[in-house]
């Protein structure tokens, strides 16, 4: 068996085109703000991606950055700012920051009706408390990839318990009646739990971490890992596990594309 692959650059390709129809109606175009305190190479890729998905749509995006001379103060100033201009719609804070920034306070002074990454602990308790709401763009993107593929069993295998992926992811598929298994850096003999995974996602950001032994034949396997060596990216999982899995996603071209389409449809939804 060779898996197939989810598409997710064409998945993303029409979140966007139905984004853009409803952006076009819009008499006050979203705007959307990113908030970059770090000198982190892939946060640069990552916003270059919003960017032009930004242009693609007609949302609008502005991008504010703070050098490693800024301070706690300053950044929180600005978001109070951000919060405060109407013409706003959406505030990402791209992580990670500079080391000496308090990551929770920042976060967290994002008004929730304008927190386009779902982060804020208010919209998380929503999350947390089955309430509707704005949910982190990366899970949500995990599900979109899901939507049209026959998943065999109930059983979720997610790996990596972050505030951004895991945690939300497991308890989104929790939702869908998936029977969920989180593991994380300090789980033993991962390989027992990822054997049983219908559905396997891995978040870790380790190549190689999954290999062919470690999963269940016609298992679902996203892959969200992001990792480089030299110019090149590489996901969690082994390329050997395409021969056992139904479908698998690729990186890059699988759940990153997603997650940017996600996000603009936050901001959509905030600006309505
Ligand atoms: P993170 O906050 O660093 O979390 C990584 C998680 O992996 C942690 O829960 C950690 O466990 C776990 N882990 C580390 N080593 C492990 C191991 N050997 N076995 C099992 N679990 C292990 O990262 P994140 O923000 O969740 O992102 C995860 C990865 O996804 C990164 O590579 C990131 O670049 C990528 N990402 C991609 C997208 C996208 O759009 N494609 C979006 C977001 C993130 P502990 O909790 O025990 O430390």
């Amino acid at each position: 068996m060779s898996a197939k692959i989810i598409d997710g650059k064409r998945i993303a390709e029409e979140i966007l085109e139905n984004i853009k129809a409803q952006v076009d109606e819009m008499r006050t175009k979203p705007v959307l703000a990113i908030i970059n305190a770090s000198e982190d190479p892939a946060s640069e890729i990552y916003i270059k991606a919003k960017i032009k998905a930004c242009e693609k749509t007609g949302i609008g995006c502005e991008v504010i950055i703070f050098d490693s001379n800024c301070t706690q103060k300053e950044v929180v100033k600005k978001i109070k700012e951000l919060n405060n201009n109407e013409k706003i719609s959406g505030i990402i804070v791209q992580l990670p920051l500079w080391k000496h920034l308090d990551e929770e306070e920042i976060l967290n002074t994002v008004l929730p009706k304008k927190d386009a990454d779902g982060l804020t602990d208010i919209n998380l308790g929503r999350l947390f408390g089955n309430k509707k709401g704005i949910v982190p763009a990366t899970p949500h993107a995990i599900l979109k990839a899901i939507e049209d593929v026959e998943v065999s069993g109930k059983n979720a295998v997610v790996v990596g318990r972050s505030k951004l992926v895991g945690k939300p992811l497991a308890h989104l598929l929790l939702q869908k009646d998936f029977t969920v298994t989180v593991c994380h850096s300090k789980t033993e003999n991962l390989g027992e739990f990822t054997k049983n995974a219908d559905l396997l996602v891995s978040a870790v950001g380790k190549k190689d971490l999954i290999t062919k032994s470690m999963a269940k034949s016609g298992a679902v396997v996203i892959d969200v890992g992001i990792s480089r060596f030299g110019n090149k990216i590489y996901g969690d999982v082994s390329k050997d596990v395409c021969e056992i899995a139904s479908y698998i996603t690729a990186v890059p071209g699988g759940i990153g594309p997603i997650t940017v389409a996600c996000l603009l449809e936050s901001v959509v939804e905030y600006t309505k």
